[in-house]
């Protein structure tokens, strides 16, 4: 007799949801871009139209890449459903304008990607939804302003850029007595690292851009959870538009099969970079969960598989410094995106908290030139070389007499 044991997430990563969309004894998944699909049986057609049979109309709302692209990543994040969109904000707007109505309150924290920030700040106000944002990481303060009720409980856990962590399972115990629907952010730790379904989350969501398509060449998003909300988003997502593109679907679905290979190389090099910006004089603050000193150690101990490819460090000379530092590395990107294969490097100023003045910033504990680090997978001693010789120049460049 044969064993069924149910196989590790790696092994899921490379085979899960392609099947049944595989043609041809083709072993890799085809790029679909038929926008209609074509019914000599009207009877089938119609079956189709209405759901009541398995099969694709119109590429706004169902394709076959994008559903091995879902299929994929609902196995991996173990859920009953999933759908897709066409970017990350995509995925987050669309989930929230799918169950909020005017009236209702949200609930979430100051730290959220800058974009979610000002749907809470900009937008839901504009339709008579109440947003109470917390302080990041204050678990008392969140519970308190849950149990007054609320629709939703939005976290993002780690959160961008100073990698702050939220006890998924202690506020998704505390949404579920009043009702609300406990939403997470899982871009940062990836299902490699992180499963808030596992945690008590009602729905997961990500922006497939960053660490699950991990080459910074298509953007995308998605949301995965009970069959019966899932739905329900679909449904708004079909209407409204946001669809994803099949061939942006096909460059996920090809990147998600290293995604445990990659993921566990940024760990590794994040961890290594952590532990060596610790010991740099020219360096002010370091922030990374897996430092023991980082206030939500324990935390991200407890909930997390590994801490993740990203970090964040503050020099002594401020934003000055910065612009002498990074430009002088040869293995990074200077860049917007994370998440990707190559080393990036972004100053909280001019990613992740764009839209925020430099008081905003430092009322949210984002320290001037605070630099953001999305690990790459590159060797971890060629990084560390890279940042010593940039470390050097720095330090020539403090040394020299000013003009
Ligand atoms: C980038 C990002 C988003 C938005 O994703 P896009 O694909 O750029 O729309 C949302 N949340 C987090 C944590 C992100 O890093």
């Amino acid at each position: 007799m044969t064993k069924e044991r149910e196989v590790n997430i790696g092994t899921k990563a490379v085979w899960a949801g392609e099947k049944e969309v595989l043609v041809h004894g083709a072993t890799q998944v085809p790029v679909v871009v038929s926008v209609a699909y074509n019914y000599d049986d009207m009877d089938e057609w119609y079956d189709v139209a209405v759901g009541k049979k398995q099969g694709h109309i119109y590429g706004r709302n169902t394709n076959p890449t994008v559903q091995a692209f879902e299929d994929k990543v609902k196995i991996l994040e173990g859920a009953e459903a999933a759908t897709s969109f066409s970017t990350g904000m995509a995925a987050i707007s669309n989930t929230l304008y799918t169950f909020l109505r005017p009236g209702d309150r949200i609930v979430s924290i100051k730290d959220t990607y800058g974009g979610t920030n000002k749907i809470f700040t900009e937008f839901l106000p504009n339709m008579n939804i109440e947003v109470a944002l917390c302080a990041t990481g204050d678990h008392d303060a969140i519970e308190l302003e849950v149990q007054k009720g609320c629709k939703i409980l939005y976290l993002e856990t780690p959160t961008n850029p100073t990698v702050k962590i939220t006890d998924i399972r202690r506020m998704a115990a505390v949404g579920k007595e009043v009702g609300a629907l406990v939403v997470v952010d899982n871009t940062f730790a990836t299902p490699i690292n992180q499963n808030p379904l596992e945690l008590g989350a009602d729905l997961v969501l990500h922006s497939a851009t960053k660490f699950l398509g991990g080459h910074a060449d298509a953007l995308g998003g998605v949301v995965c959870g009970a069959k019966e909300l899932v739905e329900k988003i679909y449904h708004y997502r079909e209407i409204n538009g946001a669809t994803l593109d099949p061939w942006a679907a096909y460059l996920l679905l090809r990147g998600m099969k290293t995604l445990k290979l990659r993921v566990e190389q940024q760990t590794k090099n994040a961890q290594g970079l952590a532990e060596y910006l610790v010991k740099q004089e020219l360096v002010d603050q370091v922030f990374y969960p897996g430092l023991e000193d980082h206030i939500h150690h324990d935390i991200a101990k407890e909930q997390m598989k590994g801490y993740g490819g990203m970090l964040s460090f503050s020099l002594e000379g401020g934003m000055e410094a910065v612009k002498v530092l990074l430009p002088k590395l040869k293995y990074a990107n200077r860049a917007a995106n994370l998440g990707a294969v190559e080393t990036t490097y972004g100053p909280a100023r001019t990613t992740s908290h764009v839209e925020c003045s430099a008081e905003e910033r430092a009322a949210m504990g984002i320290p001037d030139g605070l630099v953001r680090i999305s690990a790459g997978i590159e060797d971890l001693e060629d990084l560390i070389d890279d940042l010593e010789n940039a470390f050097a120049s720095l330090k020539e460049s403090q040394a020299a007499p000013s003009l």
